[in-house]
């Protein structure tokens, strides 16, 4: 017997616990499922220093139990589980937490967040968190004055190199091709930065340090004759080779873009529909009740504040939803 809501809130970053605030605020009882990730990706983060109301910043665990809690307050309901089936063809919506749990929904908002892709080298794991960063925004701050290393040779490593040399006495970009593969001004940023030093056709091996990042060790052109080992001292090692967003379970109802970002209506949350997604055949037209916000959607700031600020509006335009079915 599936249960039946108002509104479901698939996801537990600053955009689904947002959206829960408003959504519960506004009396839609809404039912937040909290995935495999538990506040989100801004949990692999040290510190949070740039979300406004934290003037001494804050722990990320601490500030998104501080967003449950403020979204408990207003009576949501919290699932803990993952979402693995939906039905968007329907109205109500369908969701299944876990295949066991089955949903019914006037109106769903996806707030299910992007992932940073790491390199897969099991050092990285060691030290993330301490040292292992994929947000220069978030922890930049960290490594004043110090040296890090970048990986990445595309806009977002540009990106964060030339803001890194804005804080950090020394900026190494790690690149696996000979070229940057940048825009043309990007480039010219990063190499015309006396701070930042591109190691081209260079791969990462492993970190190195006691209970810290404090090195690492690369290969110059693998499997060529003129392979070489190089080690850099670093206290810092930032991953800049691209966010995969989590949507794969949607793809067959809801438009998505070439990297697998929601697409939704301009300024709106709503999104659009798509028969078949495989076949690449998205339709024009919007899908009453499903709303995306955060991460999902927004392949350009991914900021903690841009996701919640997001959460809120598909929450408002849920609420409205809900009140025309009515
Ligand atoms: P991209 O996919 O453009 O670049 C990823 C980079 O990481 C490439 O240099 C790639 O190397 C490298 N890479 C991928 N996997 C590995 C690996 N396993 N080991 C080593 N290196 C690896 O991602 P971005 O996040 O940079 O950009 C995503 C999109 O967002 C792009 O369209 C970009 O233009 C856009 N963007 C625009 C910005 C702006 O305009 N201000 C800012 C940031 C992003 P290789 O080249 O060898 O594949």
């Amino acid at each position: 017997m599936a249960n039946r809501v108002k509104c479901l809130i698939i996801g537990s970053g600053p955009a689904g616990y947002t959206a829960a605030i408003y959504a519960s605020r506004a009396n839609l009882q809404p039912v937040l499922i909290e995935g495999p990730q538990l506040g989100g990706q801004l949990t692999t983060t040290t510190e949070v220093e740039n979300f406004p109301g934290y003037p001494d910043g804050v722990e990320p665990f601490q500030m998104m139990d501080d967003m449950k809690r403020q979204a408990e307050r207003f009576g949501t309901q919290f699932v803990s589980g993952v979402v693995t089936k939906v039905d968007f063809s329907v109205s109500p919506k369908k969701v299944w937490v876990e295949d066991t749990k089955e949903y019914e929904a006037d109106a769903v908002i996806i707030a299910t967040g992007a992932s940073a892709k790491y390199l897969g080298i099991e050092s990285e794991r060691t030290y993330k968190g301490r040292g292992v960063s994929a947000c220069a925004t978030c922890d930049g701050f960290f490594y004043r004055k110090k040296t890090v290393a970048v990986v990445g040779g595309g806009d977002t490593a540009c990106e964060e190199a030339n803001y890194l040399a804005g804080l950090c006495e020394k900026v190494y970009m790690i690149v696996r091709k000979p070229y940057l593969r940048a825009s043309e001004i990007m480039q010219q940023r990063v190499l015309n930065n006396p701070k930042i030093e591109v190691l081209f056709e260079h791969n990462t091996l492993q970190l190195t340090g006691e209970g810290k990042v404090q090195g690492a060790d690369l290969v110059y052109r693998k499997g060529e004759p003129d392979e070489a080992m190089k080690h850099i001292d670093i206290d810092g090692f930032f991953l800049a080779i691209g966010h995969h967003p989590n949507t794969e379970l949607f793809k067959d109802y809801i438009a998505c873009d070439a990297e697998g970002y929601i697409i939704t209506d301009g300024a709106s949350t709503q999104c659009f529909k798509c028969e078949n997604a495989q076949m690449g055949k998205c339709e024009n037209e919007k899908i009453p009740g499903v709303f995306a916000a955060g991460d999902c959607a927004d392949p350009h700031y991914r900021q903690a504040i841009v996701a919640a600020g997001s959460g809120a509006k598909a929450a408002i335009e849920a609420d409205k939803y809900i009140k025309s079915l009515q």
